[in-house]
Parts: C-alpha cells; structure tokens; sequence
C-alpha cells in the first residue's frame, strides 16, 4: 500500500512531490513525510507527521530552492501512525534518507545479524533496510551496498533512496511493491501510480520486479539507468502517458465516490463499445480459446472483486456451462485446495492489478504451469503483466478507496465472456445491457429520493441486508460498502439463513435491506421478510419492477434479471454514500483503508 513519489529535475522538486503526494493519497493517508535538498543552504530538510498531505503542505515552510526530492503517504504495517514511524527514515549517521512501500518479512533477522547495536528511532521495518546499506557502505561503493542489501532483503518494497553526499542522484529499487519512472525533458519523476506522473512525464517504464535504478542529472540532462540486482545493465521498454489531468478530477462533484457512482452508466456503455459488436462480442479470440479449452474455472479475488467473482461464476455455470470456483485470494495462497480439473483455467480478477494476496497466488499458479487471465482496471499492472493474458475492465481511474465503477466494470465483462461462451445465446446481451445503462441512469437522477430514506429510517448502528441467488452476492457487497465508507456494521446474509441464527440480532427498529430481482424465489425472499417484520425489523425492500409488491418503502428498478447485479448494487451503493455523508465520514479516504492492497 501506500505512495511514493520521488523528483530530480528543472521544476521545485517539493511541489511535484506534494502535489504527487495527494494524488496518491488513496494508497495510504495515515501519515506522510518529505525529504528535499534545499540548493541556497545546501542542506537536507524532512518535515514529516501523522496526518494528511494537507497538513504537510499547509503547516510547512518550502521557502526554498530545490530541484530534488522524495515523500511519502503510508499505510502502517509496522508500528503505528505517528510521528517517528512516519516516511522518510534515516541511516544512523543521517546520510542517506529513504521511503519505502511494503513489508520486509526478514527485518528481525537482519537486525539480529547485522545491526544488534543499533538503537532504532521507529518501529518500522524500512530503517532496517537504510540502516544495512549505511552497514555495507564501511566496505562497498554505495550502488553496490544498495545493491547488496536487496540481495538480502525477503517481502515486499518500493524505494527510493537519497545519499546526501550527492544530491544530483535518486536510487530506487521495486520488488512486489509497484514502481514507474515517469520521463521528461525537464526531469525524472518517480511514483507508485502513473496518476503522480500526469503533467510530469511524456513516457514511462514501470519497473520489473528485483531491479534497481539510478537517476542521476549530468549537466542539464537527466537520464536513468536501470539494472538488476547482480548490476547487469537493462534496456526498458517505455510507454506513452495516456491519462489526463481531467480524469482525475471530481468534475463538480463533492465526492470521487459520488462521482464514480455516477459514471457507471458510461463504465457499461464504454465496455459495451470495446468489447460488443451488435450481437457480436469481441473478446480478444486468444482470451476466450483459454476459457473454451478450460474444464472448471477458478477466480481468484479479494474483497469487492471478490463479490464480482461470484456473480462471474454464476454466469460462466448459467450461461456458459463451466463449472467455477471462487476462491479468497489470501487462503488460497497458503491453503489451495485440490485441483481436480484436467484443465482448470485461473482468473485473477482485481481492480488495481497490484493485489498482493493474489500476486501471491499468481506466482504459485504459474509454477505449476497452469493458464492464468487478469481482469483488471489497470493495463501496466503487475498482475496484467504476469498472467498468460488480461482484459482491461475501461472503467477509467477510480479514486475513491470503496470501489464502485470497478466492480460495475468486472461484472460486465465477466457478462460479456460468459455470454460469448454461451452455446445458446439466452437473451440479447447487446440490448439489455443498453437498457441496464438507461436503468442505472435513472436510479442515479433518483438519488435524492435515496438520500431521504438513509436519513428517515438507516441511522442505525447495525444493518443486514438480505437476498437469494444472484441478489445474496449483491447482498455481500452491499454490506462491505456500508462497512467500509460509513462504519456500520452490516451483514450481507443469504435471506433464508438468517433465521438459522441471525435472527437473534433482529430488534425493533434494527435496518433490514432485502434484494429482490429473481423472480424464481421472490415468495421465498418475502417470507424472510415477513420473519424479520414480526420481529420488529424496519424493512426497505429494493426490488425490480416485475417482482415487486407494496412494502414499507420500496425502490423500484427494471432490468433483465439476469444482469441484475449491476442494478441493483447502485442503490446499495448510494445508501452506503449517503449513510456515510450523514454520519459526517471521511468517504473517499476511509479510516483504517487503502485502495491498492499491496501487502500480503
Ligand atoms: N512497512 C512500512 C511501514 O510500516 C511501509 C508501509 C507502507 O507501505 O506504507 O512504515
């Protein structure tokens, strides 16, 4: 998790930094820190704290010339956020300086090896690495100390490293933990995420993992060079900066998460013009000749992506006859479970293509040779990179740490695939996921009417919502997004399982959401609701129009029940925004949250 960004260049290096800084934001928001030559007094300044970008911009002086420097926004993994573990660290004499990303597993062992007389000043694991190059340089060169302590180091890390005996140079190092080199004229940047990069590189090169990296200004050219780990010169392949400044912004908006919410009509209608053709769908043929060759599907996912799994695997059972597993990204890394298939087919599905817990999974599944795909919203990702094969989801960058285009994005491309795999075509794919566009639409222009009901009736401090088939995943993800952004406690539950329990927390006035959209086993759902009814329960049913029937307060969608998951999610979405906006949270930076998980 977290952001780094680092800057050597014509520009003030402290303004690219901050500006990068809250950009990133979204990786990690629970401290931060910036280290920058200040070229009039040749000399080194840190500011760092607990808190927000913000902070380190409003309560700080850059009154000063400088054209180097590195920052920091962490997730704490090692020591909590407060003002010592916060980025940038030092060696013991102070003379180089570093931010890091990720966790190094070995660091009790390293320290017990080399640096058991060292008194540390935090508890995080990154001193432990600048402190070992500071060790190794009584002997080596400093590209080789650096180079020496990756070879030791075990875990994940982004780094990027300042000797304050040569301020026209950066070192950087990646492994797990993602890195770019964004190149200008003008100067290097260096970042996390290719959204630091915008304005500040025509072309950039993300690093591979074990590779290090000089950045070094030579009269006013900046170059790079990039090596791997025993110091034999790469030659990188670059890529064009396609992102924009406007699509990062809130475009009037008073939230990134509102705003999300709001594009998923365009999210469907995007995927729709990349990947359908009329009745045609156009997943690449060398993608989908690895699903038709597949004999049980295994998708792999975390979280939100996890939830889109399960809709996935009902599509590829329903519609394409495949039989599918979902599997937890961190279990199954550690704890797989008999591969029975002659052909199985492994499908990472992520939003940011950085997930370490299924990069983890990845590693494993290509060591045993199986054929792997990406779905993910990141192209340059890592997990994109090292499967056989990726689809890009198009649901351009998403902001907001709870995600919600992302997964309206991965639900319809695993429609797409299940569909053009489908021996019989069961409905028009092509003209119901036009009519779900114009639904969401309209859910979207009523979001007001939503808005009213969270501040009658959901200002509880617990929450369930309820479904079968289809509806008990939207369920699940409907609780996650109320956890995560407001802070209730919510529960997803498959409606005809509460009463084998459950049903205990029910009391008067507690919030029950139930989901109907499946015709099939609307009485069933509504029987649960009776049950919940008679013990007090206030019940808001969201359902689709042809399954409906009067209840306390109801919201009412159309749509092919089939693709009901990307309906009736919205509302469960904008219940969490605005549940969340009353309880006053900070709703695009969740306490405790980062959007790109990049630890195990
Ligand atoms: N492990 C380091 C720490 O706890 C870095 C965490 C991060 O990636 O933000 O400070």
């Amino acid at each position: 998790m977290c952001g780094i960004v680092g800057y050597l260049g014509d520009h003030k290096a402290s303004d690219i930094i901050l500006s990068g800084l809250e950009k990133l934001e979204y990786r990690g928001y629970d401290s931060c820190g910036i280290f920058f030559h200040d070229l009039d007094h040749d000399q080194y300044i840190t500011y760092k704290d607990k808190g927000r970008v913000k902070h380190l911009m409003d309560d700080f002086d850059y009154q000063f010339t400088n054209h180097l420097a590195i920052g920091h926004t962490r997730w704490a993994t090692h020591g909590r956020p407060n003002l010592e573990n916060s980025h940038p660290h030092f060696s013991l004499s102070k003379r180089l300086g570093i931010v890091h990303n990720g966790v190094i597993e070995n660091y009790q062992e390293l320290t017990a090896k080399y640096l058991s007389d060292i008194t540390f000043s935090s508890e995080t694991d990154t001193e432990v690495i600048v402190n070992l190059i500071e060790y190794f340089l009584d002997e080596l060169p400093i590209e080789e100390s650096i180079r020496k302590t990756l070879s030791l180091l075990e875990g994940s890390y982004a780094l990027l490293i300042i000797d304050t005996h040569d301020p026209s140079i950066i070192y950087a190092a990646k492994s797990k933990s993602p890195l770019l080199i964004g190149l200008h004229p003008e100067g290097i940047t260096l970042a996390s995420d290719v959204m630091a990069l915008i304005g500040h590189a025509t072309h950039y090169y993300p690093m591979e993992d074990k590779t290090f990296a000089v950045v070094s200004q030579n009269n006013d050219v900046y170059e790079y060079q990039i090596y791997d780990i025993i110091g034999t010169k790469l030659s990188p392949e670059l890529l064009e900066m396609d992102l924009v400044l406007d699509e990062i912004g809130k475009a009037g908006y008073s939230h990134y998460m509102l705003k999300e919410i709001c594009e998923q009509p365009s999210v469907v209608r995007k995927i729709m013009s990349k990947y359908l053709d009329s009745e045609t769908c156009r997943i690449p043929e060398d993608v989908i000749s690895f699903f038709m060759d597949a004999t049980r599907i295994y998708i792999i996912a975390a979280g939100t992506s996890m939830h889109a799994g399960f809709v996935g695997k009902y599509y590829f059972e329903h519609i394409s006859h495949i039989p599918t597993e979902v599997f937890i990204a961190s279990e199954f890394a550690y704890n797989q479970p008999l591969i029975s298939s002659e052909r199985p087919l492994f499908v990472f599905i992520s939003q940011s293509g950085e997930t370490a817990d299924l990069r983890a999974c990845l590693t494993k599944i290509k060591e045993r040779k199986f054929p792997t795909i990406t779905i993910t919203n990141v192209a340059t990702s890592t997990l994109a990179r090292e499967a056989d094969r990726f689809i890009e989801i198009h649901a351009g960058p998403e902001i907001a740490v709870a995600s919600t285009k992302a997964y309206v994005g991965q639900v319809t491309i695993l429609a797409i695939i299940a569909y053009q795999l489908a021996p019989h075509k069961p409905f028009s794919l092509a003209r119901e996921l036009s009519r779900l566009a114009v639904a969401m639409d309209a859910i979207i222009d009523k979001r007001d009417y939503i808005g009213r009901i969270v501040s009658d009736k959901l200002t509880h401090r617990n929450c369930f919502y309820i479904g079968r088939g289809l509806d008990y995943f939207t369920c699940l993800e409907a609780a996650l997004k109320l956890k995560e952004i407001s802070y209730i406690q919510a529960e997803g539950f498959a409606a005809g399982e509460l009463k084998h329990g459950t049903i205990a927390l029910i009391e008067e006035g507690t919030p029950v959401i139930a989901l109907i959209s499946q015709k099939r086993i609307n009485h069933n759902t509504r029987a649960n609701i009776r049950e919940v009814l008679s013990r007090g329960a206030e019940v808001i049913v969201i359902s689709l129009t042809d399954v409906s029937e009067s209840a306390d307060q109801v919201i009412l969608m159309d749509v092919h029940e089939m693709l009901s998951p990307l309906l009736m999610v919205i509302p469960t979405q904008l219940i969490a925004f605005y549940s969340a906006l009353h309880l006053n949270r900070d709703i695009d930076k969740p306490r405790n949250l980062a959007k790109s998980v990049t630890v195990e």
